[in-house]
């Protein structure tokens, strides 16, 4: 099936909520757009010596709350409106755990699978150079998406360290430890995920010990999502994939054990004892709890009447279409909408940008109780204006962000 235009979807979602809202036109139409966006083409020396130009963006989608925040992607399928669609949404994201930034997105066209760590480094430091004057602590801080780590973020601060002749580590998020990255980051985005799914079967009286959950995706969301599904959440984790396929273990997969076979063989795929399944299996299975920890689109019209789960948590970004948004409300499924599920990794990279201002770091204790602080709040504003309001709970989601980012805007005399 034909993918939906991601930025079409962003903008469908908004004004389901804008009408219950009855947002005034003019402000509407203001959050319908991303604010600026800068496109450039990056030429890089490749290990070969020959010259490769890679297409990059960044869109800072809406400011009114604080700098634009939000990762970088590097995808060979990215796209300018993915883009859009990803800045909205983490303007969304910011605003629902109530932290003072707005949002912002990256993505550069390439196939980091198939590069080397040089080729990566050069086009990681010449993104920089090119969207430099455009990012900084104050104005708009980058951050790790699809395919961007940790290593890259260091580069990245590098980079932009030395266009400023300064040690700047606030400029970006998603650091190693050792470049002033904060405790709790990397397993940040999951973590807030448990915490809302806990939250979500508490409210659904469903008991997470006897529980079983599948996950799509094995990258950072998906992997730390079978940890900590299992340490803090007692339930059992029976599907794993990623973009080679599934597996199913009915007596539960051990986390560790999958990632070392993934990291010998390029995929969960083949991982001994599992039977295989396809990513499509995977989504349909009869499980209590479904993580999408992918990419967008993947629950659509086409399968969504299939959808078993009683909780679907959004930790990839977009994964749900709006029609098929209907589809699984209709069927009484309960939706973890992403810019909730998933904003533990903006949260976690909030406390990142506080700490490298301030230039004091806290423990990682103290770090999982601020980010259970934010999540629990988050959750229970959505949840009870989706109960007060009659909506589902993304079209509640939207109604609280949407409210304060509006808020701010006309405040501040915009709109
Ligand atoms: N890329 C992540 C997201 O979509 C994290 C963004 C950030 O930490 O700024 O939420």
């Amino acid at each position: 099936m034909k993918k939906e235009n991601p930025f079409a979807i962003a903008q469908a979602q908004l004004d389901r909520a804008a009408e219950k809202l009855s947002l005034s036109p003019g402000v509407h139409a203001a959050l319908r757009e991303p604010m600026r966006e800068l496109h450039v083409n990056i030429p890089v020396k490749m290990d070969d010596g020959k010259i490769k130009v890679f297409k990059g963006f960044r869109v800072q989608y809406n400011d009114a709350r604080g700098p634009n925040k939000g990762g970088i992607r590097f995808h060979p399928e990215e796209t300018i409106d993915t883009v859009r669609a990803l800045a909205a949404w983490m303007t969304w994201k910011c605003a629902v755990v109530d932290i003072p930034l707005g949002g912002g997105k990256g993505g550069v066209i390439c196939n980091p699978k198939e590069m080397s760590q040089g080729e990566l480094e050069r086009l990681s430091r010449a993104y920089i150079d090119a969207v430099g004057r455009m990012i900084g602590p104050e104005k708009d801080i980058p951050a790790p998406d699809v395919y961007t780590t940790p290593q890259i973020m260091a580069w990245m601060m590098d980079e932009y360290s030395k266009i400023k002749g300064c040690y700047t580590p606030g400029v970006i998020t998603g650091k190693p430890l050792a470049n002033g990255g904060s405790r709790g980051r990397g397993d940040a985005t999951a973590r807030g995920g448990m915490y809302c799914v806990r939250d979500a079967a508490a409210h659904l009286g469903i008991d997470l010990s006897k529980a079983t959950a599948a996950i799509q995706g094995y990258g950072n969301a998906g992997y730390f999502a079978a940890v900590l599904s299992k340490e803090l959440l007692g339930v059992k984790v029976v599907a794993v994939s990623d973009s080679h396929g599934g597996i199913y273990v009915p007596n539960g997969i051990d986390a560790e054990a999958v990632l070392h076979h993934k990291t010998n063989t390029g995929s969960v795929v083949g991982f001994p004892g599992s039977k295989a399944v396809s990513n499509e299996e995977l989504l349909e299975l009869d499980v209590d709890v479904l993580f999408p920890a992918a990419l967008e689109e993947v629950i659509t019209e086409e399968n969504a009447e299939r959808i078993k789960a009683k909780i679907v948590a959004e930790l990839a970004n977009g994964p749900t279409t709006p029609t098929a948004d209907d589809i699984l409300y209709k069927k009484g499924i309960f939706i973890i909408p992403d810019f909730l599920c998933n904003a533990g990794g903006v949260t976690v990279s909030y406390f990142e940008w506080v700490q490298n201002i301030c230039s004091y770091y806290w423990e990682e204790e103290e770090v999982h109780e601020r980010l259970n602080r934010k999540i629990t709040k988050a959750f229970a504003d959505v949840l009870s204006t989706s109960i007060d309001v009659h909506v589902d709970m993304r079209t509640a989601a939207y109604m609280v962000s949407v409210n304060r980012v509006a808020d701010a805007m006309k405040l501040r005399g915009w709109v």
